[in-house]
Order: structure tokens, then C-alpha cells, then sequence
């Protein structure tokens, strides 16, 4: 299972803690966790092996975008910041329309992400 993990800037501890909750989960060697730059130094620093890709204004969001399109992703978590702006909008736009293209689940806050955590879980025991 491959999971992108992004978060926006006034996210990113959020994110961190979401994951932390769930890291024995996490760590299963059949689980791989891809991120955007700087979410993923982040990830990294909590003790999460993550392939890290271009910082989302750089091209992040476009590359797991293209993962998407590949459908080379299971899962994607997108932690957004909807009370701030974003030079790189139209690739978070981008990325999420292309989820929505190829059916790919979609959690852009941790409510949403928790539930779709706990189904994965309940479905791999
Ligand atoms: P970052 O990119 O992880 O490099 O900060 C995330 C984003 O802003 O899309």
C-alpha cells in the first residue's frame, strides 16, 4: 500500500501527530509513504521512513498528482490550510481533481483521514 501524505504549512504538526497515532500500523514493511518535500522532512524527523519528493510550491503537488494519474497511490492524505493562501493553488486544485478522476481516497483533514485509517486497519486483521 502506497500512501502521499502533504500538509499545508499551518498543518504540518497535525499531520505529524495524526501519524503518530497510527505508527505500528505505519511501519509494516508492505506500507510506503511518499510526501512532498517538506512534509516529508517533517514526517522523517518523527521517525517515518518517506520518500521525499519535490516541496509542494516547487512541484510536489504535481508529482504525486502524476503518481495519482499513474495510479501508483492507494491513499492520499492532504492535510490543506483553508485560512491561508498558496502560491501553488492550481496544483492543489490539480491534485485533487486527479484523485477525483482515478477514484483515489481523498482525506483532506483528520477527521476524514481517521476514518479511512481505521477501515485500512480493520480490513488488514
Ligand atoms: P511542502 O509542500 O510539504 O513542501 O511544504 C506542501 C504543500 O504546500 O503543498
Amino acid at each position: 500500500m502506497k500512501i502521499a501524505l502533504i500538509a499545508h504549512d499551518g498543518k504540518k504538526a497535525d499531520l505529524v501527530h495524526f501519524l503518530s497515532g497510527f505508527k505500528d500500523e505505519l511501519l509494516q514493511k508492505d506500507i510506503s509513504l511518499v510526501a512532498t518535500g517538506t512534509t516529508g522532512s517533517h514526517i522523517e524527523k518523527a521517525g517515518f521512513k518517506v520518500n521525499k519528493l519535490l516541496s509542494g510550491p516547487l512541484g510536489g503537488d504535481a508529482q504525486i498528482a502524476a503518481m495519482a494519474a499513474q495510479k501508483e497511490l492507494d491513499l492520499v492524505i492532504f492535510f490543506r490550510d483553508p485560512l491561508d493562501k498558496h502560491p501553488h493553488e492550481p496544483d492543489v486544485q490539480m491534485l485533487m481533481r486527479i484523485c477525483d478522476v482515478h477514484n483515489i481516497p481523498l482525506a483532506t483533514n483528520p477527521a476524514a483521514a481517521n476514518m479511512i485509517f481505521k477501515h485500512v486497519i480493520s480490513l488488514r486483521h
